[in-house]
């Protein structure tokens, strides 16, 4: 069974690896945001990919979910004595690879062929894509101003409520070659428990990709990323309660009006009415257990 699933950052990749855990890790394509993406010191980070990345590489470092297990901090400090703003956190390792990235990227190498010469290289089966090869990127309007992603994320610890999000770039941007196959070829679509306004939200603002799945032949069904009403993490339930009216399964569903056939809820959520179709179970994937009953519940939709 082919999958291809739309994910952002931490949902994303613990649900992308619940996945490639429960079925064969090549029998997986994963589709990932890059609005997140951003220059740190002149060199190409892509947030979102490195955190699927690492977690399929097993290398994560799980409890801060993000960035690399065991990394050092170094080059960070070095630049901190020296007067640099270091705001955006990259450890010594995942410097590294922000290094080669951008050296290729400055050689021509288009985003995703770089994406997958690293996921080989850190031995991962799973096709790992980005969104698309052209320059997206999010900003987010709040009462003190429009910020860049990362800006109002890290620097400001998104603490703006946010009033609206754009999505520079997305207009002209093409799906990266294989996205558009690996939909038509899926089974099953599946959209993450990611934040859907900033994290699903820039995969489906390439009009390809949103086109795709609205004239998808096989079901497609989102993961919830509430539980009770409240994110895991993140600021993805005030962004619903302010952009969406609420946080019950039914403004998750708004959110993918016309792209899905149905909703993965927790049982914390249950007695709400979701607007669509209903899979309940327990959505929280804390351990390989729980990651396994949702991959399961997930793929239990009928193809
Ligand atoms: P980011 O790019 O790192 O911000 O990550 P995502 O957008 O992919 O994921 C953030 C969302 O993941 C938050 O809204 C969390 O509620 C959700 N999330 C994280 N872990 C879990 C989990 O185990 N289960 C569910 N249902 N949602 C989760
Ligand atoms: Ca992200």
């Amino acid at each position: 069974m082919n999958v291809a699933v739309l994910a952002g950052g931490l949902g994303g990749s613990r649900f992308a690896r619940a996945l490639t855990e429960t079925l064969a890790p090549s029998d997986v394509t994963v589709v990932g945001n890059v609005g997140d993406d951003l220059e740190v010191a002149g060199l190409h980070v892509s947030p979102d990919l490195d955190t699927i990345l690492y977690t399929l590489a097993g290398v994560l470092d799980e409890k801060k979910g993000w960035g690399r297990a065991g990394e050092t901090w170094n080059a960070r400090d070095a630049a901190t004595e020296l007067g640099e703003e270091t705001w955006f956190q990259v450890g010594d390792r995942d410097l590294g690879l922000h290094l080669a990235r951008t050296e290729a990227l400055r050689r021509g190498e288009p985003l995703s062929a770089v994406t997958a010469r690293l996921a080989r290289v850190f031995g991962v089966e799973t096709a790992l894509l980005p969104a698309t090869d052209d320059r997206l990127r999010t900003w987010i309007a709040t009462p003190a101003g429009e910020f860049s992603f990362q800006e109002w994320f890290v620097r400001r610890q998104h603490r703006d409520e946010v009033d609206g999000v754009r999505f520079e770039g997305a207009e002209q941007a093409a799906a990266a070659p294989g996205v558009l196959a690996a939909l038509e070829a899926a089974d099953l679509i599946a959209i993450a428990p990611s934040n859907p306004f900033v994290s699903i939200g820039p995969i489906l603002a390439v009009a390809e990709i949103r086109g795709a799945l609205e004239q998808r032949r096989v079901p497609a069904v989102a993961v919830s990323p509430l539980i009770g009403g409240r994110t895991v993490r993140g600021p993805a339930d005030r962004m619903l309660a302010r952009l969406a009216g609420g946080t019950g399964p039914a403004h998750v569903t708004r959110c993918y009006q016309g792209l899905i056939d149905a909703l993965v809820i927790d049982e914390a959520d249950a007695d709400e009415e979701a607007g669509i179709r209903t899979i309940v179970t327990r959505t929280l994937m804390s351990d390989a257990d729980a990651r396994r009953r949702l991959a399961e519940a997930v793929l239990g939709v009928p193809v």
